[in-house]
């Protein structure tokens, strides 16, 4: 799948992203310290739409280049290995081509981990809840937020990967959750299976109804996880209380060209708050990585940690990837794509 064409706006299935075949022997030989990969499984995350820009533009991540394949965090099995890290029929985790096979040279191969899976997790979850996302999210409650147990945790883009791991993890240490999502389908969810305390759908309940209602009978909530931006993270700063910590995630309500003015940012200052920040590729220290993995995937293993994914079979020219910001009919859960 290559970068074909810079979106003006949403991404447009075969314009933006475009499928292409082309061949690869599996039989030629390998350069020293590559390993030929059959792809498993790849990730579709929002912030790839930031990456679908001009060149020139900086950011945090370098541009796509047009013409040439994307790539996302995935997970491949190791057909061939001239490097000794790997060995055949290991699977092994990180930033891989949108392709069905790929021979990853040494340099890049430097990065890609073996993933043990003593968990036996469906592969789809180590690019979701048991990946970037979900580390995403611990850093978030843990590190910014420095939750603890009596924090009532408002969260929005509830049902995807950030999203539902922040629920568990939230209230895992005894907090309670106001979450929102963009349909009743995953409110009901959110209510049923991940026991939230109060669930909304922002597309028909404003979320500073919500927040007001919720502060008049409880007092107000202490955490707000902001993975949208816009109209909702301007109720979080209205409602939440004095000497709140806002995680600042991501403004996916913006991402196509929408920008939006927060008009209450003085909120910050005569509140006290905490509006911090981070981009969780930079925090992944061995350290973090230790705690992230001791906990979560066997969380997920015994259930503590429920998720719910979004599959989409097989590479496709871009339809998969435009669900993310598709608000008539957008994914269900962690969107990830899977070649098996
Ligand atoms: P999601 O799967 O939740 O993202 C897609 C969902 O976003 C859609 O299903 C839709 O759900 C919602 N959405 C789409 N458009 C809008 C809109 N205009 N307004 C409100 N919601 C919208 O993604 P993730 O859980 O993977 O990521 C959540 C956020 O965290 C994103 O902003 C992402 O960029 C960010 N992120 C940041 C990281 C960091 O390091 N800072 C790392 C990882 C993620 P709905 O039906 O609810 O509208």
């Amino acid at each position: 799948v290559i970068f074909n064409e810079i979106p003006k706006g949403y991404p447009e299935p075969g314009k933006t992203l475009k499928k292409v075949e082309g061949e690869i022997d599996l039989d030629a030989p390998l350069d020293n310290g590559a390993v030929l990969l059959k792809t498993k499984v790849l990730s579709l995350d929002p912030y790839l739409r930031g990456r679908m820009r001009p060149a020139e533009i900086q950011s945090y991540v370098p541009a796509f280049e047009l013409g040439a394949p994307i790539v996302n965090f995935g997970v491949g099995e190791v057909l061939k290995s001239e490097n000794a890290k790997f060995k055949k029929g290991d699977h092994v985790y990180g930033q891989l081509q949108f392709s069905k096979y790929q021979v990853v040279p040494k340099d890049a191969a430097e990065s890609l981990v073996v993933l043990e899976n003593k968990e036996k997790l469906p592969w789809t979850v180590w690019v979701g809840a048991a990946g970037m996302p979900g580390q995403t999210a611990q850093y978030g409650l843990r590190k910014i937020a420095q939750i603890k147990k009596g924090d009532v945790v408002a969260v929005s883009g509830a049902m995807g990967p950030v999203g539902q791991v922040t629920i568990a993890l939230a209230h895992k240490v005894g907090a309670k959750v106001i979450a929102s999502a963009g349909s009743e389908e995953k409110v009901k969810f959110l209510k049923e299976q991940y026991g939230v305390e109060r669930a909304f759908n922002y597309k028909t309940e404003k979320a500073s109804d919500v927040y007001a209602e919720w502060n008049k009978e409880h007092g107000p909530f202490s955490i707000y996880v902001d993975n949208v931006g816009g109209e909702q993270l301007e109720a979080a700063l209205d409602h939440i209380g004095r000497g709140g910590r806002i995680v600042a995630i991501g403004g996916i309500s913006t991402y196509n060209g929408q920008p939006y003015g927060i008009k209450n940012l003085f909120h910050v200052v005569a509140k006290e708050l905490k509006f911090e920040g981070f981009i969780i590729l930079n925090h992944t220290t061995p350290e973090f990585l230790k705690e992230f993995y001791s906990e979560v995937p066997p969380a997920i293993a015994d259930g503590s940690i429920p998720i719910k994914e979004h599959v989409f079979k097989g590479l496709d020219n871009g339809e998969s990837f435009a669900t993310l910001f598709d608000q008539e009919n957008s994914n269900f859960g962690k969107a990830v794509i899977s070649l098996e």
